[in-house]
């Protein structure tokens, strides 16, 4: 299975004491290679201007990659700029578009990017919440323009909801998005009433929700949304904040219930989607949840 990374997103310094840290991918990356030793490693091609366009305005570009700065720049009181973070950021969205040229060309079902600055919370016009680029709406987009698909669906299980994602989206009916979040936390999106062109749908779940709340509430909303729109492709915004140790917030989930959710996944876009499947790492602020989520994620995936 091939996992798309660059040696650039450690290198993009969000400064100290922040959650969105280096030291998170270093421990996904450590965990993989520990755990999984037979994936299939790549370097995550740069993004191009061009695709980026399809998401974002030009002058989201420029304020990320035309001012490089020689100390941290905060964008806002969370998102940091450091000199090597316009690097970073067109990494991080440029292994979501290999992904989704490997899985399309049939050389695996199955791919992971283990990548960050994270993306979800970014607009077309606005960096925000520790992301720079959308890098799974980067990815829809070249799936849906450079491969002429016509139903890409996105599954956010981040503990955020992903108002980036939703807002790029939510006038295009040949993507669905669907994101399970914790009710009350930034970015204070994602109520059950905000379902886009029919092409969104949010379920905001109280803190302190555990296992069988959070299945019952895929098994019983969001799965069912996901098999009627037959996608082609599968995309997943991989945040594991929503895990019991996680320190931004407070749900009870553990690393078997992201493996049950990748499963889940999975059939449908066995189903549908000739088992076509791209993820991509998105939040997740305890180290040892995100090694243990990560290695689960990625065996529900098909990996090892
Ligand atoms: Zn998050």
């Amino acid at each position: 299975m091939p996992v798309f990374t660059h040696s650039a997103c450690l290198g993009h310094d969000t400064g100290p004491g922040h959650p969105e840290s280096s030291q998170r991918l270093a421990a996904v990356i450590q965990a993989l290679h520990d755990a999984l030793p037979t994936l299939d490693w790549r370097e995550a091609p740069r993004a191009s201007r061009g695709q980026l366009l399809s998401v974002h305005d030009a002058a989201l570009l420029d304020a990320i990659l035309e001012r490089a700065p020689d100390t941290l720049t905060h964008l806002d009181p969370d998102t940091v700029l450091s000199p090597s973070s316009g690097e970073a950021a067109l990494r991080a969205a440029g292994a979501g578009i290999a992904a989704v040229d490997a899985v399309m060309a049939g050389n695996s079902d199955t791919a992971f990017c283990a990548v960050r600055p994270p993306g979800h919370h970014a607009t077309g016009g606005q960096a925000m919440g520790f992301c720079l680029f959308n890098n799974v709406a980067v990815a829809a987009a070249h799936a849906l323009d450079r491969h002429g698909l016509a139903r890409v669906a996105i599954a956010d299980f981040d503990v955020h909801h992903g108002n980036g994602t939703q807002a790029i989206f939510e006038a295009d009916p040949r993507v669905l998005y669907l994101s399970s979040h914790q009710n009350g936390l930034f970015p204070h999106s994602g109520g059950a009433r905000e379902r886009g062109v029919g092409n969104v749908m949010n379920l905001p779940l109280p803190p302190g929700t555990g296992s069988r709340m959070f299945q019952e509430a895929w098994v019983e909303r969001l799965l069912p949304e996901l098999e009627a729109f037959r996608p082609q492709l599968v995309l997943i915004s991989a945040g594991f904040d929503a895990h019991w140790r996680d320190p931004l917030a407070q749900m009870q989930l553990d690393a078997d219930d992201y493996a049950w959710l990748t499963g889940e996944l999975r059939a449908i876009a066995q189903q549908h989607a000739a088992g076509r499947v791209v993820s991509t790492l998105e939040g997740g602020y305890d180290l040892q949840a995100l090694r243990e989520c990560s290695v689960a994620h990625l065996r529900a995936l098909g990996a090892g």
